[in-house]
């Protein structure tokens, strides 16, 4: 939804780094993109950060200088603008967490990255490491560069809604990728937008002999990433999905972090 992250009581500042406080306007935006700046995020990250328990993936003090660093919420979403040739890592803090992943061209929001149109070009179900996703026009919009997971996305399942959750459960105002996707993009001012399938990063949908489908708990585990690079100027939205009546997300949805970097 949007929501903002927490600052830690008192702040911190990571030894040798340019000191910066806390207090700072949780969106990400374009001002926020200097070099020189990682924004240690939460209190739920930072013992990962200063423990040898620390999942690869996360920045250390020792790595150089990330752009921007940002937990979002269990449950809620995000929206950010990357420029050509930037890359996204998306970080399963705790490896139980499928995040529904949307690109938009920035100059177009009605040319968007399309699962459809991308299993066309991959031969496959899934994207491996090195495959482009490709846009409802058939252009190249983001490509998956890295990948420390087994690799087990999905991108057959459409995003939760409020109706999937009245349907499962008679729950007519549970959180839902789809109005996380709203409200994200709503905050860069774009509304009533498509809502194309999404990449479902992390989610296990087995397939299985005959084709039938079975919903899993993620096989990824905490510290996980996928590095995505923008193929051309666009605006990412991932979405923490709040699943918990099916296994997608091992019955607790949870945070999870990207790391934006630049080119
Ligand atoms: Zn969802």
């Amino acid at each position: 939804m949007g929501r903002a992250f927490a600052s830690p009581p008192g702040g911190i500042t990571a030894p040798g780094r340019t000191e910066h406080p806390l207090t700072a306007p949780p969106r990400i935006s374009r001002a926020y993109a200097s070099p020189g700046f990682i924004y240690w995020a939460t209190p739920a990250v930072t013992p990962y950060l200063h423990s040898s328990a620390r999942p690869e993936g996360l920045p250390s003090l020792n790595d150089p200088p990330a752009s921007i660093y940002q937990v979002i919420a269990a449950r809620s979403g995000h929206a950010i603008r990357m420029v050509h040739g930037e890359t996204v890592r998306v970080i399963n803090l705790h490896g139980t967490q499928v995040v529904d992943t949307w690109a938009f061209c920035a100059d177009d929001p009605g040319e968007f990255m399309s699962m459809e149109h991308s299993r066309a070009h991959w031969l496959r179900a899934n994207p491996a490491t090195g495959d482009t996703m490709l846009t409802n026009r058939r252009c190249p919009i983001a490509t998956l560069v890295a990948d420390t997971s087994p690799g087990v996305h999905d991108t057959l399942i459409a995003a939760c809604d409020k109706t999937r959750y009245a349907q499962l459960t008679g729950d007519t105002g549970h959180d839902n990728c789809a109005d996380n996707l709203k409200s994200s993009l709503a905050q860069l001012g774009i509304f009533e937008p498509r809502l194309p399938a999404p990449l479902n990063l992390f989610m296990n949908v087995a397939i299985l002999d005959g084709g039938r489908l079975e919903f899993r708990a993620p096989v990824s585990k905490p510290g996980d990433y996928v590095d995505l690079r923008a193929e051309r100027d666009l605006i990412m939205v991932f979405s923490a999905c709040p699943q918990d009546i099916l296994p997608v997300n091992a019955m607790k949805p949870c945070d999870f972090a990207i790391l934006l970097c630049g080119r």
